[in-house]
């Protein structure tokens, strides 16, 4: 079996969570088998070392993490990256003057908060999470990254469904580790 393939069967599936009619997968199996965990980050690093920063032609600077299992990839890739870490969290958990957006999810809607002096204008960023669902939170992610002048340059999820065609509502490239179609 191949690497994405064995991280693909270590995902949990949950029925009826968090609410009646979403299967929601869970990501944390991969992260309780060491050697699963290091090579999902070993991937998304080669990933962007070897398609996105030629691709783009410029450094990474920042890796975006979102509320908030993007908070247990997302430290990790940035240090390997030598990139900072900036978090996206629910309203009122950042302290200090915050950008906010508004955003629609799979179950209800929400605020986003970014510290408003986390992104320096004219940086290059990375937005990393475990699944993009309907987009909504990724492309408010993408939208707070702009208000700071901030320049988005791909979007990396562990799980991507393709079915909700999330990825349209983004201002960038959308990378998924594991696409699921149904
Ligand atoms: P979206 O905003 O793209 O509709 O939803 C994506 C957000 O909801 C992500 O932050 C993700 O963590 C969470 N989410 C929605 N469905 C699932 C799921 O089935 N599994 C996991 N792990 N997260 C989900």
């Amino acid at each position: 079996m191949g690497d994405i393939a064995h991280l693909r069967s270590l995902l949990g599936e949950h029925t009826d969570f968090p609410k009646k009619g979403i299967v929601f997968l869970d990501i944390f199996p991969i992260l309780r088998d060491p050697v699963a965990f290091e090579t999902l980050i070993t991937h998304f690093v080669h990933h962007l070392t070897s398609v996105t920063i030629p691709q783009h032609g410029k450094r990474i600077d920042v890796i975006v993490g979102l509320d908030a299992r993007g908070f247990l990839l997302g430290p990790i890739i940035a240090l390997r990256l030598g990139a900072a870490f900036v978090p996206v969290r629910k309203q009122g958990k950042l302290p200090g003057v915050c950008k906010s957006a508004v955003y629609e999810k799979e179950y209800g809607s929400d605020v986003f908060e970014m510290q408003a002096d986390a992104i320096k204008p004219g940086s290059n960023v990375v937005v990393v999470d475990d699944l993009i669902a309907t987009g909504g939170s990724a492309s408010a992610a993408g939208d707070l990254i702009k208000q700071q002048g901030g320049i988005t340059l791909e979007y990396l999820f562990v799980i991507g469904l393709k079915f909700l065609n999330g990825k349209s509502k983004l201002d960038a490239a959308a990378y998924s580790m594991i696409e699921v179609d149904d």
